[in-house]
């Protein structure tokens, strides 16, 4: 049987935060968009719950800020954490020069689902879930559409631009045979819950010490754990008793001691394994690569969210004028790495120098850890703590949506 074919003005492939807002801002301008993510639901492994002062700063400036923070969340103002034996404030929120000064902590579901609602009130705007992108169509040495796996069966959907969206794994990228740099990590995360008891401390907290880090981020009702291990030795772990990493979390966290037995097996340990890369080229004739899918980010900083956003308005800004018009150039996807390139090769290189100056020297070493002179001067000079809080939450070139695009939206709906 022939496959079902449609054609728009842009198809994204995957609906994380790059993909959704990017989907959202060329249906709110009136450009037919079609957004395909294999999965179900938004309902996804923990990669960060953050919705950084940019990305309210851009739902402000989309008139969507008052509702987007009626739904629940936690507002976080500073970041804590223990560096050796040294209690430090990391950043602080509360001077940053935006209408929301703190970070919102909230399930990544619900942010992707009020993006999905929101996109869903112009009629331009299509997406379809289950649907997996398993190919490029090709002609002439230009990108012109995608084959995806749907519930239906197999579709093919031209379009004027593809964007891959779909994440560090990215199908679209290896498809088009981009050409990737990998900068290593050295460590992978495990991600697990911890219920939350009234008694225990307020603050999401991080602890760095003696072969150790520890996060514990306060989500209401459960702690969201991420336990750092040095990359590739979760296999070793789990030959191991479970019984052991247990006794490891009290000891880490001994006010949560009583409620380690949440965690029955490994089964309710999650790996992330963690990676750092940049495509050398983020388009081709036809497509562009934007988010995780252009770069994939450490979890260093807690910013891969953010540039995704980032990259998703600067997209936008440059992208709903030619695809109105149908004359969508290579110029016109240049440009769009022009413009971020620079803010995410800082941002690595930033992530890639923490991971080796911190966590692969903690890792690296039971003996207690000497907190390196930056941190020292955030414990001891609160003005620094400035720095780290505009690199995490605006990171280093915040976007806006271009007025006439935000006008746009506001009577096609
Ligand atoms: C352990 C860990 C912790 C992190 N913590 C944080 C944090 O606290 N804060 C933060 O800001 N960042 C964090 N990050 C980074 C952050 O998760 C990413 O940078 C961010 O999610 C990138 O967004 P994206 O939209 O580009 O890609 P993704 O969020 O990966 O979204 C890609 C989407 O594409 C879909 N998809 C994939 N393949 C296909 C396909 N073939 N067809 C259709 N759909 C497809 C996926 O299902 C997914 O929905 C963390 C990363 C790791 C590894």
């Amino acid at each position: 049987m022939a496959p079902e074919t449609i054609s728009v003005r842009c198809c994204i492939a995957g609906g994380g935060p790059a993909g959704m807002m990017l989907g959202y801002l060329l249906a709110r301008a009136g450009v037919q968009v079609l957004v395909l993510e294999k999965h179900a639901d938004f309902l996804r492994d923990f990669r960060g719950d953050t919705i950084h002062p940019s990305t309210l700063e851009v739902m402000y400036e989309l008139g969507l800020l008052e509702e987007f923070l009626r739904l629940p969340h936690q507002k976080v103002y500073e970041l804590n954490a223990q560096v050796g034996q040294m209690e430090v404030t990391i950043a602080d929120f509360r001077h940053l020069p935006t209408r929301c000064r703190f970070i919102a902590l909230m399930p990544q579901w619900d942010f992707l689902n009020f993006l999905a609602e929101q996109a869903a009130r112009f009629p331009s705007f299509a997406l379809r879930m289950e649907t997996e992108v398993t190919g490029l169509l090709q002609e002439s040495g230009r990108v012109i559409g995608v084959h995806a796996n749907a519930p239906s069966g197999m579709i093919e959907v031209r379009a004027d631009l593809i964007v891959g969206a779909d994440g560090r794994n990215s199908i679209v990228r290896e498809k088009a045979g981009l050409k990737v740099k990998d900068y290593g990590a050295p460590m992978d995360v495990l991600w697990f819950r911890l219920g939350r008891s009234p008694d225990d401390p307020i603050a999401t907290m991080g602890r760095f010490d003696a072969g150790r880090i520890f996060i514990m981020i306060n989500r209401g009702e459960y702690w969201q754990c991420g336990y750092v291990i040095a990359k590739g030795r979760f296999e070793e772990m789990r030959r191991q008793e479970f019984t052991a990493f247990r006794d490891e979390i009290s000891r880490l966290a001994p006010f949560a001691r009583d409620r380690v037995g949440e965690l029955r097996a490994w089964d309710n340990v999650k790996l992330l394994t963690v990676r750092v890369d940049r495509l050398l080229e983020w388009f081709q004739p036809g497509l562009l690569c934007i988010g995780d899918a252009a770069h994939a980010m450490s979890p260093v900083g807690g910013v891969g969210i953010n540039l995704a956003i980032q990259d998703a308005v600067a997209a936008g800004n440059v992208l709903v004028k030619p695809l109105r018009q149908r004359q969508v150039t290579i110029d016109h996807l240049r440009q769009i790495q022009r413009r971020r390139e620079l803010p995410t090769r800082v941002t690595q290189w930033l992530q890639v120098t923490v991971q080796r100056r911190i966590i692969a020297r903690v890792l690296g070493d039971r003996r207690p850890f000497s907190p390196p002179l930056a941190i020292r001067l955030l414990a001891t000079v609160p003005f620094f703590r400035r720095v780290p809080a505009r690199i995490v939450g605006l990171g280093l070139r915040p976007e806006h949506v271009r007025p006439e695009i935000a006008h746009l939206g506001e009577n096609s709906s």
